[in-house]
């Protein structure tokens, strides 16, 4: 008997360690097959998983002072995740620090350092959503809100809605006690000249112009799960250069931009949002996995590479599992991306061939 049964564990081993090879999280937007550690197989007792946008990011075109400030506010981003992850804390919680840390550093599109409107002003939109309740909370188009991912979470805790914008939501915000600051705050010199540039192309083109889809998006995202199995998954952008007509993109929409199911997987996304709106991407990551039983690199890689790809929408998303898998796949030139897990830390700029 026993003779048996060891040759059928050792070729059921051999079958596991096969799949467990075509774990590809690492976003490669070829589309080919890398190995993963060995180690992402095991379901850790947490995980969390970051973006800081996609776009044209290309190694030839970063200084090394740049990269290095990039690596550094995204470490430090897991740094603080993770540290909350570690100790037992919310995947909420993780999700709402992480997101803080990112929306205040000037490098990214969300906070400090977001990008401007054709009339000059920053309007923030952010959205969070809880895997365990499926409870969700957004804001759009916000002007004066520090952190908008705290007002997403204010909608989705202390509201009876899902979704405020514009005035309304910049008060609500101030009546739940945030951080409110004047919308000069936002203003950084480089994300000034991107709408110089962007609006004398207009003037030359002569017809509107939102940012180029193939160019730096910078949205910020992170979806954790806790040491209590629950997902939670959250994003914050300040939306394309040049928007106008109080454009919203994908960002604050659930199932478009965000989205988290404990029975499947949490999501954030970045890119051209439209195309992340017509396409339902987060929740479509979710739906392959209940539908088809696909696994999340299955899942991800097909809405990003395949469905995005074919309809021209460019960008990318960050998903993470109840088993702590991860996938960051995209279809641009790079992803500003990392996750952490015990005993494992990624963190990657561009396509993995050039890292
Ligand atoms: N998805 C965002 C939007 O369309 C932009 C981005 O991800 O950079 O508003």
């Amino acid at each position: 008997m026993r003779v048996q049964i060891i040759p059928f564990f050792a070729a059921i081993c051999c079958l596991a360690f096969f799949f467990s090879c075509t774990n590809d999280p690492s976003g490669n937007p070829s589309g080919h097959t890398m190995k993963a550690p060995a180690k992402a197989t095991a379901k850790p007792d947490y995980a969390i998983v970051i973006h800081g946008g996609a776009g044209t990011i290309l190694k030839e075109n970063m200084s090394p002072e740049k990269e290095a400030a990039y690596l550094k506010v995204l470490n430090e981003a897991l740094d603080i995740g993770e540290g909350i992850l570690k100790k037992g804390g919310t995947s909420l919680e993780a999700v709402e620090k992480t997101i803080m840390h990112m929306e205040d550093s000037p490098l990214f599109n969300s906070g400090k350092g977001a990008v401007f409107t054709n009339a000059g002003t920053n309007e923030l939109d952010a959205s969070i959503m809880e895997g365990a309740t499926q409870n969700a909370g957004a804001v759009g188009g916000v002007k004066t809100v520090k952190n908008p991912i705290r007002a997403a979470i204010a909608v989705m805790q202390n509201s009876e809605h899902v979704m405020l914008t514009g005035d309304g939501a910049d008060q609500f915000a101030k009546e739940q006690g945030l951080d409110i600051v004047d919308n000069s705050y936002f203003r950084t010199e480089r994300r000034w000249e991107s709408l110089q540039r962007i609006k004398k192309k207009e003037a030359e083109a002569d017809k509107h112009l939102l940012e180029n889809s193939e160019s730096k998006h910078g949205t910020v995202g992170c979806v954790a799960l806790d040491k209590n199995g629950n997902l939670c998954a959250g994003t914050s952008t300040g939306g394309m250069t040049n928007k106008r007509w109080g454009r919203v993109g994908d960002s604050p929409i659930i199932g478009a931009g965000t989205y988290a199911d404990n029975a499947t997987c949490g999501v954030s996304c970045t890119g051209h949002g439209e195309y992340f709106i017509r396409y339902a991407v987060a929740h479509d990551v979710s739906a392959r996995m209940a539908y088809l039983n696909e696994p999340i690199e299955t899942a991800a890689d097909h809405v990003i590479n395949k469905t995005l790809v074919e309809k021209g929408g460019s960008g990318g998303l960050i998903a993470l599992d109840t088993n702590g898998n991860v996938a960051m796949p995209f279809n641009s030139k790079g992803m500003y991306r990392g996750y952490a897990k015990p005993g494992e830390r990624v963190v990657l700029i561009f396509s993995r061939q050039s890292n």
